[in-house]
């Protein structure tokens, strides 16, 4: 059991299947999530520590490489135990002291979109919720070490969270759960190409409060499936249907990513296409200026595209904002993480 990625209501059952009083749940809980230090140096367990240490597999997540942008933004090399490493980065926030972390949830990723760098190296494999957890951790450390605090966390990284549903599901409630150092739900946000299921049940285990982005991309099922393969087999109605339904508490609302590709997504058509299935859905558009990776087969959008893109929306109703590139020149921006130093999650 690798107690990182454990939540609580799974580890007192596990230790009473040990004979050890659920009551030391709390304590062994406190520990490696509030206190994050050793197990071993668990206080008032006794004669229960030996058969904990038994059952506990260590989880290692390092921070193997690290590289800063000029803006602040630091790309991360996480390395894992079997020698895979995937990719996070820290993105301060431009007043205060808060840093958001982008993490991973896959190493590689299948989804093969064709904006993304890590689609193109396949999915390797899944992260467990303990190393999902072990690169907050890590990260945290890092931030805290600089003065700062993490705050907030986007699953945009390398990987699809949403394909790797339960290990996403469980780090998250071992991060929300107050026995540790609880995040604010409302500060994390999960992404996806549009898992319909796993929409659901994500709607379902946390009743909206964690956010939604639905990376989108396009406004017809025809452009959207010259972006995203996943595109083929769910179209924009079914998408649609899944986010009228999708609960969205308080001030919630969905977010909608939107990579601008000049000449592919950014005609007025597509627009008017966009503006139509929007009606109705309380969400908003993120335009991200496409950003470049050897290989890719579109070129990035000048500032007057983009804003031509942002303005084309509004002037349609629809509510809209542009997420500027950060972290470009470490090869930390959206779509950028393919590991170009030291790659391991090949297919
Ligand atoms: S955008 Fe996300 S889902 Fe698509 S290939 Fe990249 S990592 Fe995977």
């Amino acid at each position: 059991m690798q107690l990182l990625g454990t939540p609580f209501d799974q580890l007192a059952p596990a230790l009473s299947a040990l004979g050890v009083p659920e009551v030391h749940a709390s304590k062994v809980f406190r520990q490696v999530h509030h206190f994050r230090a050793p197990l071993a140096d668990t206080p008032g367990l006794g004669k229960h520590l030996a058969p904990i240490l038994d059952l506990a597999e260590p989880t290692t997540v390092d921070i193997v490489e690290s590289h800063r942008s000029s803006d602040g933004t630091e790309r991360l090399v996480f390395g894992l135990a079997d020698g895979k490493q995937v990719e996070g980065v820290l993105i301060p926030n431009p007043i205060g002291d808060r840093v958001t972390l982008c993490l991973s949830s896959q190493v590689g990723c299948a989804m093969a979109c064709a904006f993304c760098a890590t689609g193109t190296l396949g999915l390797a494999r899944n992260l467990s919720a303990a190393e999902i957890v072990g690169q907050v951790y890590a990260a945290d450390a890092r931030a805290t070490a600089s003065g700062q605090r993490l705050t907030h966390l986007v699953f945009m990284g390398m990987g699809e969270p949403l394909h790797n549903y339960e290990a996403v599901r469980d780090a998250l409630s071992v991060l929300f759960d107050s026995h540790g150092r609880p995040m604010d739900m409302r500060r994390v946000t999960v992404s996806t190409v549009g898992l319909l299921q796993k929409i659901r049940r994500f709607g379902e285990d946390f009743g909206g409060r964690v956010q939604l982005a639905l990376s989108l991309h396009a406004g017809t099922d025809e452009t959207r499936a010259r972006i995203l393969p996943i595109a083929k087999t769910v179209s924009m109605a079914e998408l649609r249907e899944t986010l009228l339904a999708h609960p969205l508490p308080g001030s919630r609302h969905l977010m909608i990513e939107y990579v601008v590709l000049p000449g592919v997504n950014d005609a007025p058509e597509e627009l008017d296409a966009l503006a139509a299935w929007m009606d109705g859905i309380d969400g908003i558009v993120n335009l991200i200026p496409f950003n470049p990776f050897a290989g890719a087969s579109f070129r990035s959008p000048t500032t007057e595209e983009v804003v031509a893109t942002l303005h084309g929306l509004r002037e349609r109703g629809v509510p809209a904002k542009i997420r500027w590139p950060r972290g470009r020149e470490a090869h930390g921006a959206c779509g950028q993480l393919m590991l170009a130093k030291g790659a391991s999650g090949g297919a």
